[in-house]
C-alpha cells in the first residue's frame, strides 16, 4: 500500500508543479502511514530519480516505451493504469495542471473510478482503513469556491490544487530506487505522436516569470503596452494580458492570463487596466502579490489585490518605472 505521485515533466524537464504534488503526496503518505512512490513516464525523465528522492520518493517507477518519447495523455494514462494493476497503490496524486488533470481523467475513465481534481491540502480526512471514504476540499471556479467532496474508491485518484502546497524537501530523503517497467499501451496511445516541436518562446515564460506586468482593455491599444513592456523589462519580467486584449487583436493569445490562457505563479503581478473577471482571476490568483492599477476603486481586481493604485495606468505605470530608475541610479 503506497501513495503514488505522477511526476509531470516535459522531455525530462520537471514542471514546477510536479514538486508541489510530490510534497502533497508525501504529506498524504505520512498521514496514512505508508510509503511515497513516484512514477515518471518516458526514458527522458530517468535522470530525475535522485532529485525526486530528495522529496521523499522511496521508489521511482520509470515507464519505458518507444511511444513515450513525448507527452500523450493516453500513453501516460496507460502507464499509470499498468502500475496501479501491479502495485495497487492506495492513492495516485498528480499536479492540478491541464496535463495532470487530463491524464488522471483518462485513468479514472479506464478504471471506471471517481477522480477528484484540484484538492487542497487542508480539510482532508482519510479514514481508518483502505475502504474508508476520504473527505476532501477542492478548488473550483478558479478559487472562488471551495467544494467538499466525499471520495469512495479503492484507489483514490486526485490532483493537487496548484500553488497551495510549497514544494519542500523531505527531512528523511527517500532512496529513490529506480524501477523501470514496460507499460501496457493500448493502440490509441499511438494516435498522437509528436514528431517535431518548435519553441515559440525563449527565456522567461509567462508561466514561470517572477514578475508579470498584465494589461487589460484599459490599456486602450497595442501601442499602449509600451510602458508595460518597459516596466517588465526593468524588473526582468514579462508582459501578460486579459482576454479583452487578445480578442481585440492587440496581443497574441500566448500572452493571455486566465482560464483559457496561462496560469501564472509570479512573485509580483501588476494588473493594469484589468477588471479582474473570474476567468482572469483563475490565471492570476497563483501570483504571490497582486498590485492592481485601475481607475475604478470598485473593480473586482482592486478588492482582491494585495495593493491597489487608483489612477490612470498611463500615468502610474511610467511613474513606477521612473522611480525604479531613479533609485537604481
Ligand atoms: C469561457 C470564457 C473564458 C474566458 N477566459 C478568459 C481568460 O483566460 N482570461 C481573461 O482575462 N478573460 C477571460 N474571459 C473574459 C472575461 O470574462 C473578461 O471579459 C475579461 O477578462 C475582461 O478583460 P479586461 O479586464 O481587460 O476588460 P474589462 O472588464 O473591460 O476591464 C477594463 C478595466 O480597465 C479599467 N480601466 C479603464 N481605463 C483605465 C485606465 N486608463 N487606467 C486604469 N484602469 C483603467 C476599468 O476600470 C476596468 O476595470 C473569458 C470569458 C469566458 C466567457
Amino acid at each position: 500500500m503506497t501513495v503514488l505521485a505522477l511526476i509531470e515533466h516535459d522531455r525530462g524537464r520537471l514542471v514546477p508543479a510536479a514538486l508541489e504534488s510530490l510534497t502533497f503526496g508525501r504529506q498524504l503518505a505520512d498521514r496514512i502511514g505508508t510509503e511515497l512512490e513516484a512514477v515518471t513516464i518516458g526514458s527522458t525523465a530517468d535522470g530525475l530519480a535522485a532529485h525526486l528522492g530528495e522529496f521523499g520518493a522511496a521508489t521511482v517507477h520509470q515507464a519505458h516505451h518507444e511511444l513515450l518519447a513525448d507527452f500523450s495523455a493516453d500513453g501516460w494514462a496507460d502507464s499509470v493504469v499498468t502500475l496501479i494493476g501491479t502495485g495497487n497503490p492506495h492513492a495516485v496524486v498528480a499536479s492540478g495542471t491541464d496535463r495532470g488533470n487530463e491524464v488522471l481523467a483518462h485513468v479514472a475513465a479506464r478504471l471506471d473510478a471517481p477522480f477528484v481534481a484540484n484538492v487542497l491540502p487542508t480539510g482532508l480526512e482519510t479514514g481508518a482503513d483502505r475502504n474508508s471514504p476520504w473527505h476532501l476540499t477542492r478548488v473550483r471556479w478558479g478559487g472562488s469556491l471551495h467544494e467538499r467532496a466525499v471520495l469512495h474508491a479503492d484507489v483514490k485518484l486526485m490532483t493537487a490544487a496548484l500553488h497551495r502546497v510549497d514544494a519542500e524537501r523531505a527531512d528523511t530523503p527517500g532512496p529513490a530506487t529506480p524501477a523501470p517497467f514496460l507499460p501496457v499501451l493500448e493502440e490509441r496511445a499511438a494516435i498522437t505522436i509528436v514528431r517535431d516541436r518548435v519553441e515559440r518562446t525563449a527565456g522567461v515564460t509567462l508561466a514561470t516569470a517572477s514578475v508579470v506586468v498584465g494589461g487589460g482593455r484599459g490599456v486602450g491599444s497595442p501601442e499602449g503596452f509600451a510602458p508595460l513592456e518597459d516596466l517588465a523589462q526593468l524588473l526582468g519580467g514579462v508582459v501578460g494580458c486579459s482576454r479583452a486584449v487578445t480578442n481585440n487583436g492587440w496581443r497574441n493569445h500566448t500572452d493571455q492570463v486566465g482560464q483559457t490562457g496561462t496560469r501564472i505563479s509570479a512573485d509580483v503581478y501588476f494588473a493594469c487596466g484589468i477588471s479582474g473577471a473570474i476567468q482572469h482571476w483563475v490565471g492570476a490568483s497563483g501570483a504571490k502579490c497582486i498590485i492592481a492599477i485601475n481607475t475604478d476603486p470598485g473593480a473586482n481586481i482592486v478588492t482582491k489585490a494585495d495593493y491597489a493604485v487608483i489612477g490612470d495606468l498611463h500615468e502610474v505605470v511610467p511613474a513606477i518605472a521612473d522611480e525604479i530608475r531613479r533609485r537604481r541610479d
